[in-house]
């Protein structure tokens, strides 16, 4: 029996992915190790977003590598499907998977148990050299290579997702992946390929499974949540999706993850306001305020375009959270655009910010632009975008003292677990609700002041 370890890097659609292939690999009888110290393969999930995404992953193999010289990494993830052959340098690396073939590391794992020819392969592998895992030295490259792009031919598999913030209340289930847009900056189309999504019914399978194990909250992600079911046949709605989710499952609270600005509908927003059970969240990427930058980005809206979708929600729900992404420092900002995304988000009920600083990704249009912004000036704009989404989140916290919050508690963290619990609300605030309460359960909560992002208050009657 093979033990194994995987080691996570990156989003939540990359850790999904991580999921689904440990639930693969227990279900083919591989044991799962308590550390990557005590395994015999190490699969490094990785992620490619930004340059340090990038140098983490290297960091973590050259550290696995050292920490034990006989163990063999898999990698995989997005990192091994923009740039395998710098991956496959690395010492220890045994194979690197992109995520075109990630479905078939389970049988990679059985066939280093098991080791056969190369040619009695029927698995459409596109190995650069052949090198059986079996009979791999026990250090030193080289790897082999599997790699393509067979995307489309996939079959999404979906396992939820638990850990992260909210420790294991409440699951993350991913229903897309890939993305057929091609935003400037961005690498996801490239190393995940077309939009594909989960059919419905599966979809409604599973959450009814998370609900009947009890869990209160789950979250539904992607990678452009939006475009979930343009691909099915027949074709499935984002909005009728959740519509199907309300009728036939039993979830209590449903959340949201990310929906780009012209998938947020006024029918999207009616169903929002119209069901508790979903939470009133909307994390809508910005990137800039500026048209000009939009624009050079690729964007498909200009920033009057996400202005009305703001205000569709803040008409409707008016203590609604509303976060977006916002880059800082893309090719040819100058401090006009930088000051028109400032001014932009200064005039906008944004409850909190995700801000980005520009990274270079090769094979992008903007890595091939030559007006790049000096690394010092895009870190401080960097820092006032901070600073501002910091500003909008305290003025939302303080919005809504006094309110009566139901909000999920949390596993305990930190010195809070003493007589403090954490807890959600509906719309994206955390708090720490005076007692002790178990996870996974529903208060309500009169918010009467702030410690640092967290809100306080106590139960109430
Ligand atoms: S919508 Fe744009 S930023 Fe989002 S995944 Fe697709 S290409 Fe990337």
């Amino acid at each position: 029996m093979k033990t194994f370890y995987i080691e996570q890097f990156g989003c939540r659609a990359t850790q999904a992915d991580g999921a689904a292939l440990e639930r693969q690999l227990l279900e083919r009888g591989c044991a799962l190790a308590q550390s990557a110290s005590a395994a015999e393969i190490v699969v490094v999930n990785t992620c490619t977003v930004t340059a340090s995404a990038d140098a983490q992953a290297r960091d973590a193999i050259r550290k696995l590598h050292a920490a034990n010289p006989s163990v063999r990494l898999i990698v995989t993830g997005c990192y091994a499907q923009r740039a395998p052959e710098e991956l496959s340098q690395l010492p220890g690396v045994a194979w690197v998977v992109g995520n075109s073939h990630k479905p078939k590391i389970p049988k990679l794992l059985i066939e280093a148990a098991s080791p056969r020819s190369e040619s009695s392969r029927s698995d459409g592998f596109l190995p650069v050299s052949a090198i059986s895992l079996a009979s791999l030295p026990e250090s030193g490259p080289p790897a082999e290579i599997l790699i393509g792009d067979i995307f489309e031919q996939q079959t999404l598999l979906t396992t939820p997702v638990f850990g992260g913030e909210g420790n294991h209340t409440r699951p993350t289930l991913k229903i897309q992946d890939g993305c057929n847009s091609r935003c400037a900056f961005c690498v996801i189309p490239f190393v995940r390929g077309k939009s594909r999504s989960l059919p419905p019914d599966t979809v409604i399978r599973e959450l009814q499974k998370l609900s009947e194990a009890n869990y209160c909250e789950i979250v539904l992600s992607g990678i452009n949540l939006g475009a979930y079911g343009r691909d099915l046949s027949p074709r499935v709605e984002f909005e009728g999706l959740l519509r199907r989710i309300l009728d036939e499952t039993a979830v209590e609270r449903l959340r949201v993850s990310s929906i780009e600005p012209m998938d947020v509908t006024q029918d999207l927003v009616e169903l929002f306001a119209s069901s508790e059970r979903l939470a009133q969240h909307f994390h809508m990427p910005l990137q800039s305020g500026s048209d000009r930058i939009l624009a050079a980005m690729h964007r498909w809206y200009r920033a009057e375009h996400y202005a009305r979708r703001v205000e569709l929600i803040r008409e409707r729900l008016p203590h609604a959270a509303i976060g977006a992404d916002v880059i800082a420092g893309f090719p040819g900002e100058n401090e006009a655009d930088h000051a028109a995304t400032l001014a932009f988000i200064e005039g906008r009920p944004f409850t909190y910010l995700h801000v980005f600083s520009y990274s270079k990704r090769p094979g992008t249009k903007a890595a091939s632009l030559s007006n790049h912004v000096p690394g010092a000036v895009i870190r401080r704009r960097a820092r006032e975008l901070r600073a501002l989404g910091e500003r909008k989140a305290a003025a939302f916290r303080q919005s809504q003292m006094g309110r009566q919050l139901r909000v999920l508690t949390l596993h305990p963290c930190g010195d809070d677990s003493n007589d403090r619990t954490p807890a959600l609300s509906s719309n994206y605030l955390r708090l720490l609700v005076r007692g002790v309460f178990p996870a996974n359960q529903w208060l309500y909560v009169e918010p009467s002041g702030c410690e640092g992002t967290f809100l306080t208050g106590q139960v109430s009657d």
